[in-house]
């Protein structure tokens, strides 16, 4: 049955989350406020997506938003993180260094994949999911607790700790269903 999915909408590329998820069965709404997560019964999960992390964690802290997104995430919610919403969940980032949640026992370098070429389209090495870079960040330490999905060029581009699953990819760009399906099913 579908669920009803929360899109962060503060900034980025919030509308091809939503296409994506309607097309998986599920409701969307987008958050812009903290009742946004809770009216209604609530929310069953949450996309971060991609964008411009600087500019979210401003936008997040403006909107009173870290601690009810910090809640609702710890409280077991499915997420999908992708590109800048998986430097917002990493544990420590790098390039430059910000704040960050710490849902994902990772470290990220922002920019990571930008350095060679600032945005390319690509498939996973196992040729399961489509790619598309866009200034990603680069996964440089995966913890203990903590899955690898999927790897570009052998290195790890999609991780999964408990309810959260994180790319550092678009896979929205791509019109990839692959990773929404494994964060909400459907
Ligand atoms: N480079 C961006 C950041 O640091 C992320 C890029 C993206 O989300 N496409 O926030």
């Amino acid at each position: 049955m579908g669920k009803t999915i929360g899109v962060l909408a503060l900034q980025g590329g919030f509308e091809a989350h939503a296409k994506i998820l309607r097309g998986l069965g599920h409701a969307v709404r987008e958050v812009r406020a903290a009742a946004d997560l809770t009216d209604g019964g609530g929310l069953d999960g949450l996309v971060f997506p991609g964008g411009e992390s600087s500019t979210m964690l401003k936008l997040i802290g403006f909107s009173g938003l870290w601690e009810p997104l910090d809640a609702f995430v710890r409280g077991g919610h499915p997420v999908l993180a992708t590109c800048a919403g998986m430097i917002l969940a990493a544990t420590g980032v790098s390039g430059p260094e910000q704040a960050s949640f710490g849902w994902l026992d990772v470290d990220v370098t922002r920019n990571g994949w930008g350095r060679q070429v600032h945005s390319f389209e690509a498939v996973s090495d196992d040729g399961a999911v489509r790619l598309v870079f866009i200034r990603a960040p680069r996964l440089t330490r995966i913890g203990a607790g903590v899955t690898v999905l999927h790897r570009f060029e052998g290195e790890p581009i999609t991780v999964r700790q408990g309810n959260v699953v994180a790319a550092s990819f678009h896979p929205e760009l791509a019109d990839e269903p692959a990773l929404h399906a494994i964060a909400f099913g459907g």
